[in-house]
């Protein structure tokens, strides 16, 4: 008999945490936050036999330190990439809940016990923990990312956590669907619909930037630090424009280039960002903003980062463009931008006359590849979180025959 328990990502993109257990062992996967308001999931009980996390994006890591403040003494296990990148996005969510008036769920130093407790894993390689083995697969989303197949009381559970198929600049596209699996708790995004091929994106994106930098214009990119920041370098370096890169993409390049396996060419990216050029306070945004070029800066969703320096200045100006590369939460400052065509935020409510538009740059698959994985991995059953109207897709897969449930957060089942 296997427990399933949903914690949190239940008919949401936000706050991933699962556990399943078998015997006297329990297994976390994931322990993330809710990006805006700072929530987490329901808290598991402890002790557990281990916890495994899929990447450093903190709606998939963002609780991990409150088990240690609350006196967990047990292993977490990711890829280096996970926690090199997972630390500094922890260390960055203390101070935004802090900048929001949220009472932070941890301090620094729980985020050092978790260091001392985090296990590196490679891609492929089983271990054992307990009567238990997981083996952490690339989930090809962002650097470092995986899903953990865990084997336990003669079953095999795979847990996605977010994934894509296609290739992207930046990372190669999963192979998980090669799996054979008994379980499925799968991602499911965008269950509703499918990306734009890569390549004419990167195209448009490109001639986007050249259109705008021969009129004298300049182009903003706000950009996640994570992922985005990286795969914007890859593309637009070989125009061979200035590119300044400005906001907490910078420290995360770097962190990425010391896990060169993790990425798909090291070479290309290292040589884009030490082309680039990288801003540190105001005197090098007013020095971006005089010539022609790209910023690629944070916010990805323009609620923080330097990214309002940008737009606070440009906004008048028609010979400029703002490109939203990423998906935009509702409320934030991108999203009511997409909705209304102004920016408003820190007391600012302007109307852009600067062009802005959306480039669907997903490092999540679209509805035809999550159906593919159901097909391929065959499963007895499928639990669909991470994804808003999750009943719908389920009731979907269940047309197709497939033993599928879209959790709630709170429903636990034994299979
Ligand atoms: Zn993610
Ligand atoms: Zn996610």
């Amino acid at each position: 008999m296997i427990n399933f328990d949903f914690l949190g990502g239940g008919n949401e993109v936000g706050r991933a945490a699962v556990v399943v257990g078998s015997g006297n062992e329990r297994f976390l996967f994931d322990y993330g936050i809710e990006v805006q308001t700072g929530t987490g999931p329901i808290q598991p009980d402890l002790p557990l036999t281990a916890m495994f996390i899929t990447h450093a994006h903190i709606d998939h890591s963002g609780m991990i330190p409150e088990l240690y403040k609350r006196g967990w003494k047990g292993n977490v296990y990711g890829t280096g990439a996970t926690h090199g990148l997972g630390t500094m996005l922890l260390k960055d969510s203390i101070d935004v809940q802090k900048k929001k008036g949220q009472v932070p769920h941890y301090q620094r130093i729980h985020i050092e016990t978790m260091n001392n407790y985090w296990k590196n894993v490679d891609y492929n390689k089983p271990i054992s923990v307990g009567k238990s083995s997981v083996r952490f697969l690339d989930a090809g989303h962002i650097p470092g990312s995986s899903s953990p197949v865990l084997e336990t009381g003669g079953k095999r559970i795979m847990y996605t956590g977010d994934i894509k198929f296609a290739d992207t600049q930046l990372v190669k596209g999963t192979k998980i669907w090669k799996e054979d699996v008994d379980v499925l708790i799968m991602e499911s995004t965008y269950h509703y619909k499918n990306h734009p091929d890569r390549k004419s994106l990167e195209n448009n994106l490109r001639e986007l930037v050249q259109n705008i930098i021969y009129n004298n214009g300049t182009v903003l990119i706000p950009s996640f630090a994570v992922g985005r920041t990286q795969e914007m370098l890859c593309i637009l370096d070989k125009l061979g424009f200035p590119i300044f890169m400005d906001g907490m993409g910078i420290r995360a390049t770097d962190i990425i280039l010391n896990y060169p396996k993790f990425i798909r060419d090291p070479k290309k990216l290292r040589k884009a960002f030490s082309r680039a050029r990288k801003v540190h306070g105001n005197k090098d945004r007013k020095e971006a903003l005089k010539d022609p070029c790209v910023v690629i800066s944070t916010a990805g969703m323009m609620s923080g980062g330097p990214i309002g320096y940008y737009i606070k200045r440009l906004y008048q100006r028609e010979d400029c463009a703002l490109v939203l590369t990423g998906y935009q939460v509702e409320g934030t400052v991108g999203n009511v931008l997409m909705n209304t065509g102004r920016y408003v935020n820190e007391g600012v409510d302007a109307k852009l006359k600067m062009p802005y538009s959306f480039m669907d740059f997903s490092a999540h698959c679209g509805r035809d590849n999550l159906i593919s994985l159901v097909k391929k991995t065959n499963p007895e059953k499928v639990f669909v979180i991470h994804g808003d109207g999750t009943q719908k897709f389920a009731k979907e897969l269940k047309g197709m025959g497939f033993d599928a449930v879209a959790v709630q957060n709170g429903d636990k089942f034994k299979i």
